[in-house]
């Protein structure tokens, strides 16, 4: 997938130096030293199916946007959790592999050059001259017109390997991004789910080796998933858990300890990648902390998609309405009716019917429809 790049601070840079990433067209950056490190029409709050749709139409309705997502890359539940699956219920799509939807919604925001904070949780709320401020866990400063929250479940935290502490960076992985990064390496995925046994098929046909452990001897993935990973032959080692890992000081892992929880016996693997699918944990605290209307770590939303606060609307899997259903489909909508809906009520010229996007400019850069 080729990503976004992350606009954060550059190496030797302190968070509130802000650069541009590639995306940006950079003229709207305040100077250094401006109290705030971006400011922008629309801020996205989550770079999910519907945070990257909501980017798409905020730069379609002529506005400057920014998206920020505590994850290391774009995609949400679709790029963490299934991005080698298969959907079928996205309007337009017979069937969609998860990484090309997320690779086709952020081709289709790009002309409009939306700004990716990534890596950075939005943690604070507050005001300036009636214009939200969102505080990062990087402690940098977004201004906005307007904040839509697409925060899905909330903020996701792969569920660590405690033997492979201090690791990351250096062959543990919690997400694949880029399966060739795994050409000719031995590779050891622990865990039992989707995830797990979808990353193993991923990899066999690129890495030298892959292994599976998990600790239990059942699977918590589908069974058909698990069916087509034993019939390409990769090891499962069940009942067992990886306890130990070493390599030379300071650099990659090399291998891997097994324990075997019924014979007590450990073994060593070859590892010069170890990918942990743990699942996730989810988190909304920070959200809940802003005085937002939170039932059951939902947001309550109007027809409008506006929140209880002024300015903050909300989009996809995290807000709440009689009727909701949570699907990929209906967070793009959400998300349109969100944007389209405070343009008009920031612009009183503004209507919230944004135009047909056929009968719009093609902004340059755009893909042609082939
Ligand atoms: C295994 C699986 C299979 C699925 N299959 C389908 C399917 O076939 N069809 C379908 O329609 N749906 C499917 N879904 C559901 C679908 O993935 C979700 O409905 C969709 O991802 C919701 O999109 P979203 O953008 O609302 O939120 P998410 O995808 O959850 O993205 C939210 C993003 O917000 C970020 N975030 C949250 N809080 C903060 C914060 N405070 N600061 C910064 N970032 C934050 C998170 O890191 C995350 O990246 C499936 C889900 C799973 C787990």
């Amino acid at each position: 997938m080729s990503h976004p790049q992350p606009t954060g601070p550059a190496p030797g840079q302190a968070p509130g130096q802000h650069r541009a990433g590639p995306s940006s067209p950079g003229e709207r950056l305040p100077a250094a030293g401006a109290p705030f490190d971006d400011d922008v029409d629309a801020l996205i709050i989550g770079a999910g199916p519907a945070g990257l749709y909501a980017a798409y139409y905020a730069g379609f309705r002529g506005l400057s946007v920014a998206v920020l997502d505590s994850l290391p890359e774009i995609g949400g539940q679709v790029a963490a959790m299934y991005p080698e699956k298969l959907i079928y219920d996205v309007a337009g799509f017979p069937a969609v592999r998860g990484r090309d939807l997320i690779e086709r919604l952020a081709d289709q925001a790009r002309p409009y050059g939306p700004r990716y904070v990534l890596g950075e949780e939005a943690r604070t709320l507050g005001y300036d001259h009636g214009r939200p401020v969102i505080t990062t866990s990087a402690g940098r400063r977004l201004r906005a017109r307007f904040v839509v929250v697409t925060g899905g479940i909330g903020r996701f935290t792969p569920r660590p390997l405690p033997a492979l502490a201090g690791y990351e960076g250096r062959g543990l992985a919690y997400f694949v991004p880029d399966p060739q990064e795994y050409s000719g390496r031995d590779v050891v995925i622990v865990g039992g789910g989707d995830s797990a046994f979808d990353w193993a098929l991923t990899l066999s046909p690129v890495a030298r080796s892959v292994t599976m452990v998990h600790r239990r001897a059942a699977f918590r993935a589908h069974e058909a998933l698990v069916r087509q990973v034993l019939d390409l032959a990769v090891p499962v080692v069940t009942n067992a858990e990886v306890v130990a890992a070493s390599g030379a000081p300071g650099g990659r892992v090399e291998a891997v300890e097994v324990l075997d929880k019924g014979s007590r016996q450990r073994s060593r693997l070859a590892a010069q990648g170890v990918i942990a699918a743990l699942g996730f944990t989810a988190d909304i605290s920070a959200l809940e902390s802003w005085g937002l209307d939170v039932t059951d770590r939902r947001l309550a939303v109007g027809t409008s998609m506006a929140t209880n606060l002024d300015r903050v609307y909300a989009a996809g899997d995290i807000t709440e309405y009689p009727g909701k259903v949570r699907l990929i489909s209906v967070g793009f909508g959400e998300a349109a009716t969100a944007v389209n809906n405070a343009v008009a009520a920031l612009d009183p010229n503004a209507s919230v019917f944004p135009g047909h996007s056929s009968d719009s400019d093609v902004p340059a850069g755009r893909a042609s429809a082939a």
